[in-house]
């Protein structure tokens, strides 16, 4: 059985990065061996490797991919046993963790770091919702420095940090009362990057990253709905000094129709008639989401009875299967018969009109 690493760190399988470190952050705190003891190592094990794999994109693409089976969890930190925390979270490019632990001593290096998701609100059609569509978004964001290839130095070139010598730290040496300590820090001169700017590129004037308007072609399945939104990967802001880029979330939103209301997969409007269609019956036509379609009302239709034509809704956006479409029937009631029509209704009901005459306008009030 493959492990559900979505499980194991509590999260929803569309869940973003950041809500995949915030999970991982909380499970850690909780069951670290230090504070859980020995009976949490085990669930604290468990938890690391599942965020390597889904805090790492790659690896939780491939992950996702096969569904967890056949994936093989690659321990490359050899081992738990041989490992401190610190190294540990420093392998899941996790910096800021530190600071739940130790409470210093070291000083993160700062690395590369992932730019930030982006959000951006879509409205749609139902009629889009119900065939999906492709289309062009354009957003205001941070992409990469196409002069300087997102090093921020002109022409591309870093040099190797000469105070660190490419490491991003230093060895400290500093007498206590054990003893000589050596101790690690972040490089002062290159600030953990290992890497200097000898000039800085005049485009993005060092930071590696230029605002732009970024289009995007994005591919909206049938079937979304309000408040579905759309994760697509690396899309988002632009990394920090050779990070990678954050992803972008397309939030759905419906247009209100007008005349259908959407319920989940099932469609629903009114569709009003006549009276005498009431009292006879017939084929009727009625719209839906992609034409018209019949429907056969019985003799005597009643206003406000529902009728469900089965497969006239909307898609489920996994399974494809079709709601229903929920019409009610409206029946108009004549507000002014001409005379001849209404001596003809008299000698049919006879003195009945004159009893049923308060509920005729009854139902009026009701139906309008
Ligand atoms: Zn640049
Ligand atoms: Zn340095």
């Amino acid at each position: 059985m493959a492990k559900d690493y979505y499980k194991i760190l509590g999260v929803d399988k569309n869940a973003s990065q950041d809500e995949i470190k915030k999970a991982f952050r909380k499970m850690a705190r909780k069951y670290q061996p230090d504070i859980a003891g020995k009976a949490g190592e085990e669930k604290f094990k468990e938890i690391n490797e599942a965020f390597q794999v889904l805090g790492d994109k790659q690896k939780r693409a491939q992950y996702d991919q096969t569904g967890g089976e056949g994936f093989r969890f690659d321990d490359s930190s050899g081992g738990f046993g041989s490992v401190n925390f610190e190294d540990l979270f420093r392998a899941s490019g996790f910096g800021d963790i530190f600071d739940m632990f130790s409470g210093g001593g070291r000083t993160r290096k700062k690395g590369p770091k992932q730019g930030s998701d982006v959000r951006y609100d879509l409205d749609i059609t139902l009629e889009q919702a119900f065939s999906g569509l492709t289309t062009k978004i354009e957003i205001p964001i941070h992409v990469a420095c196409k002069a300087c290839k997102g090093t921020g130095s002109k022409d591309g070139i870093l040099k190797t940090c000469d105070a660190c010598g490419g490491t991003g730290e230093v060895r400290k040496v500093r007498r206590t009362p054990f003893g000589q300590t050596v101790f690690i820090t972040t490089c002062d001169k290159c600030k953990g990057l290992g890497k200097i700017i000898s000039e800085k590129c005049p485009k993005c004037n060092g930071t590696g990253r230029i605002k732009e308007n970024k289009k995007i072609e994005i591919k909206i399945p049938r079937g979304v709905d309000e408040d579905s939104y759309l994760r697509v990967a690396g899309q988002g802001e632009a990394g920090y000094n050779g990070g990678p880029p954050g992803d972008l979330y397309v939030v759905i939103h419906i247009k209100p129709h007008k005349i259908f209301e959407r319920r989940d997969t099932d469609l629903y409007c009114k569709i009003t008639i006549n009276l005498s269609k009431a009292i006879f019956g017939g084929d009727i036509e009625v719209p839906t989401i992609d034409g018209t379609a019949k429907l056969k009302l019985p003799k005597g239709t009643q206003s406000h009875t529902v009728f469900r034509l089965r497969g006239q809704g909307m898609p489920d956006i996994h399974s494809h299967k079709r709601g229903d479409e929920l019409v009610k029937i409206i029946v108009e009631i004549p507000k002014n018969l001409p005379a001849k029509q209404e001596a003809v209704l008299k000698e049919i009901f006879g003195d009945n009109l004159k009893t049923t005459k308060g509920f005729f306008d009854k139902m009026k009030e009701f139906v309008s």
